[in-house]
């Protein structure tokens, strides 16, 4: 495999499109927004120079996996020459099977379609295909330069042969892929995101404030980022598409989403990303306070 597109320019397409593109694939990045494709090229291109602050890249290396990346609006022309199409769109359903229905007709036929989705049945996103066998999850972890865990979801048809050369390219991109079945939220999102949903229900029920439950699950169970903090990073938009996806996949309604979240992506304040959700971020001081809303 070598050339990879990558469909989806936000948080997670520019960080996959800067993983493939520094270990030498052509990369195509395609996405319907002009904007997103020029916002992604920037904050990989920042990335990168943190990297080499960092010592763990060159000059050089950074002018090489700039020049393996090409931006695309049109997915038809994105898309016709990928040997895998990895598919990082926004978390919505009827949106993936439409982007899967089309790349059937647009990608050759031994080109592999891997879906990025946190939660969506990779068997009912195979099925808008006549490719089962050769669609598969491939969830990589925020932020996707940093984190080492690729989770492998194997769809009900996925065959032997597409896991396979998914764990071994994973392993090239010095990735750790650990490989689980199709179920909803797969591991990771089984977990993690009910345990998110229990932080917000916590905020919802007045036990305490958007700091102290953080900071309660930082300093207390060493976790690296406090649950909250963590929602907002990933997106609340998408923390509900997951939460939903739980609670409708598995039918239990101890997955139902906190109403608090709901109006939260309802009223447009999707944490990080529009600059605020539990905590407000400013774009050039890099602070970020407890959001007004939540302020005694
Ligand atoms: P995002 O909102 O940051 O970006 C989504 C991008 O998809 C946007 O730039 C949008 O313009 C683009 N898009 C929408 N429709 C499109 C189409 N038809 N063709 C091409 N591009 C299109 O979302 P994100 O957080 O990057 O999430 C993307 C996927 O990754 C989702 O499936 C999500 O569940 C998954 N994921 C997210 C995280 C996270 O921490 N945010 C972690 C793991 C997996």
């Amino acid at each position: 495999m070598k050339n990879i597109t990558v469909i989806g320019a936000g948080t997670m397409g520019n960080g996959i499109a800067h993983v493939f593109a520094q270990n030498g694939y052509n990369v195509s990045l395609v996405d319907v927004s002009k904007d997103a494709l020029q916002k992604a090229l920037s904050t990989i291109a920042k990335n990168l120079d943190r990297q080499i602050a960092k010592g763990l890249l060159t000059d050089d290396q950074k002018l090489k996996t700039l020049g393996n990346l090409n931006t695309y609006t049109e997915l038809q022309k994105g898309a016709e020459q990928a040997d895998l199409v990895v598919e990082a769109a926004t978390e919505n359903k009827a949106l993936k099977l439409k982007i899967f229905a089309e790349l059937e007709l647009i990608c050759k036929d031994s080109c592999i379609l891997a879906s990025n989705t946190s939660s969506i049945s990779i068997t009912q996103i195979a099925a808008a295909t006549k490719r089962a066998d050769k669609v598969i999850g491939m969830h990589f972890m925020n932020p996707v330069p940093v984190m080492k865990l690729v989770e492998i979801i194997r769809g009900y048809s996925t065959s032997d042969e597409t896991t396979a050369a998914i764990v071994e390219l994973s392993k090239n991109l010095k990735k750790i892929p650990v490989e689980v079945n199709d179920y909803p939220g797969f591991v990771a999102n089984r977990i993690l995101m009910p345990m998110i949903n229990e932080a917000i229900e916590t905020l919802y029920h007045g036990v305490a404030g958007v700091e102290e439950i953080d900071s309660v699950m930082k300093l207390g169970m060493a976790h690296p980022m406090g649950p909250l903090h963590l929602a907002d990073f990933i997106g609340l938009d998408t923390c509900l598409s997951i939460m939903r996806v739980l609670h409708d996949g598995l039918g239990n309604p101890k997955y139902a989403p906190c109403p608090l979240l709901v109006n939260m992506v309802e009223s447009g304040n999707l944490g990080a990303k529009t600059g605020s959700g539990f905590y407000t971020y400013d774009a050039t001081s890099k602070e970020k306070r407890v959001s007004d809303y939540f302020r005694k």
